[in-house]
């Protein structure tokens, strides 16, 4: 069964220390990370697409280059005369790291200012793929494009799937944040948050408490990733718990939960199994957090 994956958010240039005041030049972000393993995931006579907005410059060209080398069809890519894309730095005190973003002007925020694109683009996807980072750096005018499109995307046959990647920091107002995140939720057909999130912006005391809100706001299913303890699955009749495999050695939890969704949502697309998807993305997230980085190579011992 042929199908087209479409993550819609923002790929950032990253700048990762290599030594003394030098950096390698790498791509990422929560959607992207997830496009990327989606890729690796579906079957290949799906097509996984990225949508956001970079610029015409040098930098832009190879961000998109990285994309399409990595099986990611970006040709519905809106480019800018006027921008460029985000970057962010990380770096190193005593083995924490840090991080310094430069991205309140990037392109990718532009991504729904163009609705015609927008719309050509959702439209005729079989799953769309965005997050509460993908909302929180929309104006409040494009954030509505942006539902409205989701609607009739939705009238036109796709499925949609959201994490709420709760970042306070990146919206005008926690209230904001909250309230937007209900409202897609209700666009959903499936929400993937993680319980740590939740717990920490909601006030959930438990991730069942945070997929009855979910669903009370009109999502079609719940799933909650809550780190090494059960994943919550729950549907309006129904829920179950499926245990994660421990993981001994954890070095870097980054993109556990985008890697999860991925591989969570390539099993469902293809089996609608919720105990086969569980396992998946678990599976999947659990080796990732083995190693350093968000793009973990790892499909021949995954
Ligand atoms: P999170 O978004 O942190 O809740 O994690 C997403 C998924 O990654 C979880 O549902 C687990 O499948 C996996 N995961 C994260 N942390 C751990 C851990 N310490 N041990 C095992 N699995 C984990």
């Amino acid at each position: 069964m042929a199908g087209t994956f479409l993550a819609v958010g923002e790929c950032m240039v990253e700048m990762a220390p290599t030594g003394e005041g030098t950096f390698q030049m790498g791509f990422a972000g929560d959607t992207l990370n997830t496009a990327w393993y989606a890729r690796k995931c579906l079957p290949a006579s799906w097509t996984t697409g990225y949508f956001t907005a970079v610029g015409k410059d040098q930098v832009s060209g190879q961000m998109l280059d990285f994309l399409r080398q990595s099986g990611i069809d970006v040709s519905q890519v809106l480019e800018l005369d006027d921008r460029t894309v985000g970057l962010y730095m990380i770096q190193l005190k005593d083995g924490e790291r840090s991080f310094a973003y430069w991205r309140s002007q990037s392109a990718a925020r532009r991504l729904a200012s163009e609705q015609a694109q927008l719309s050509e683009a959702l439209t005729g996807a079989d799953l769309i793929y965005f997050s509460g980072i993908t909302l929180a750096i929309l104006p409040e005018a494009d954030r509505n494009t942006f539902f409205d499109t989701l609607r009739s995307a939705r009238r036109a046959g796709a499925k949609t799937a959201f994490d709420p990647n709760l970042r306070p920091r990146l919206w005008e107002s926690a209230d904001i944040m909250r309230a937007c995140v209900t409202e897609a939720a209700g666009l959903c057909d499936l929400v993937m948050p993680s319980f740590e999130d939740e717990l920490a912006h909601f006030g959930d005391q438990s991730a069942d408490v945070s997929a009855d809100r979910y669903l009370a706001a009109g999502a079609g299913m719940v799933v909650v990733k809550n780190g090494p303890e059960e994943v919550i699955c729950a549907r309006p009749q129904e829920r179950q718990a499926f245990q994660p495999s421990p993981v001994q050695n954890v070095v870097d939890t980054t993109a556990a939960g985008d890697s999860f969704n991925a591989a969570f949502l390539g099993e469902y697309l293809t089996s609608g199994d919720i105990a086969a998807s569980v396992a998946a993305g678990a599976r999947l997230a659990g080796t990732v957090i083995q190693h350093r980085g968000a793009l973990v190579d790892c499909f021949e011992d995954a």
